[in-house]
């Protein structure tokens, strides 16, 4: 007797519902505790209109082990058949319709999954790898369907690669002044179907607001934005991150085509500096600054290269789109003289899409807010070893990173 009042008491059960019989069964290491209901007139679990009981039907949900033993609940639920709505089981007070968890053993297993993988977060609480991502599956989706619609004025665009293959995921993340990014939305692809997805899920009203886009140089983000947004022209800042990366990978073709010549000619002045060239002056250790004031202080193609990627991080500092427009004239015209190809190159795309460069002294717009967002979605892939289905990747940023509501309600 003692033993099915404390289960009563453990799974918080009153009213109609009451525990029966708390069978051990020693050899399976197993507790099953068995609830019935005694009532006879139930809510339709969609409409809750009332009505009698139609039938019953046997279920069982993993709950929290009492001690060493697996602890099960067993219960034949009852039916009801609403004119309406059909016949469903009625909810139950211990789980969520469907799971085959009660809440708290799903609460638990999201506390393990958000520490360890499916696999470990399976093997540790005694579950299969299919009912560990279950349970994520359907985390993200309440936390989703729990998300307050919103509508944000400044937003982030940007591809993240899932490290396996050709798979990339589209990014949106709202930036708020003084407010670390959040996630609004990932999809599979970066093509400009992919953000064109996002875009049409707000309303005219919510795009109208839209203040701010950071994206690339790339077109698909840009054409599927000026599609959406209205004012969009005005709105899209080609951030200082992206152009950055842009100019180092001019610098590092440089380097590499300038490395290769002089290893023909038996010198190794390039060896090993690869990096020297691609921290940001300030960024240098010092245990190598000495190395690199004398690489850069010989005449090389690469040192140029290098001194127009450093002036152009200056480009920043300017304090107005007139600033930044005189600013970029001056660094464009040595650019384009430099004799060196890959830079040449950048130059005139940047020329290109100058008048969405200058956007950022309006709008400071940086992608640097979404560094720290950027980073952890980089450790997610590592420690997935890349993502060979772009919807796991989807799943797990959103179940670690979105900000979201996961956990089942308390009842
Ligand atoms: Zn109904």
């Amino acid at each position: 007797m003692q033993d099915i009042q404390l289960y009563e008491q453990l799974l918080g059960l009153s009213g109609p519902w009451a525990v029966v019989r708390v069978t051990m069964k020693r050899e399976a290491q197993e507790i099953e505790v068995e609830v019935r209901c005694l009532a006879t007139v139930w809510g339709c679990p969609t409409c809750g209109k009332q009505m009698q009981g139609h039938g019953q039907e046997e279920r069982r949900w993993r709950h929290l082990d009492s001690c060493q033993f697996k602890t099960l609940v067993v219960c034949a639920v009852p039916r009801v058949r609403c004119l309406e709505h059909g016949t469903q089981q009625v909810a139950v007070p211990w789980a969520e319709r469907r799971s085959r968890f009660t809440r708290l053993f799903e609460r638990l297993a999201m506390d393990v999954l958000l520490e360890c993988s499916v696999l470990g977060a399976g093997e540790l609480l005694g579950i299969s790898w299919a009912e560990a991502d279950g349970i994520k599956q359907r985390a993200v989706a309440r936390g989703l369907a729990r998300k307050p619609v919103s509508a944000p004025a400044r937003l982030c665009v940007d591809e993240k690669s899932a490290g396996r293959g050709q798979n990339y995921l589209t990014i949106v993340a709202s930036v708020a002044a003084g407010r670390s990014a959040t996630l609004e939305y990932v999809g599979a692809g970066r093509k400009r179907e992919t953000l064109d997805a996002y875009w049409q899920s707000l309303t005219p009203a919510q795009r109208i607001g839209v203040e701010a886009v950071g994206m690339d140089l790339g077109e698909p983000f840009f054409n599927s934005t000026l599609a959406h947004v209205p004012g969009a022209a005005n709105k899209i800042v080609h951030d200082p991150f992206h152009l950055v990366s842009y100019m180092n990978a001019a610098l590092n073709e440089v380097r590499k085509a300038e490395h290769r010549s002089l290893l023909e000619a038996g010198q190794r002045t390039l060896s090993g500096s690869k990096q020297l060239w691609l921290y940001g002056e300030e960024n240098l250790p010092a245990e190598r600054a000495a190395e690199f004031a004398r690489l850069k202080g010989q005449k090389l193609q690469t040192s140029r290269a290098w001194a127009i990627k450093e002036l152009f991080r200056d480009f920043w500092d300017c304090e107005s789109v007139a600033e930044g427009r005189h600013f970029f004239r001056r660094w464009y015209d040595w650019a384009i003289r430099s004799r060196l190809e890959p830079v040449k190159k950048v130059a005139r795309m940047f020329q290109r899409h100058l008048d969405n460069i200058v956007t950022c002294f309006q709008h400071r717009l940086s992608n640097g807010s979404i560094a720290g967002l950027n980073n952890k979605i980089q450790s997610l892939v590592k420690k997935a070893c890349g993502y060979r289905n772009p919807e796991r990747f989807k799943t797990d940023i959103f179940f670690h990173l979105g900000g979201l509501n996961l956990y089942p309600s308390p009842q």
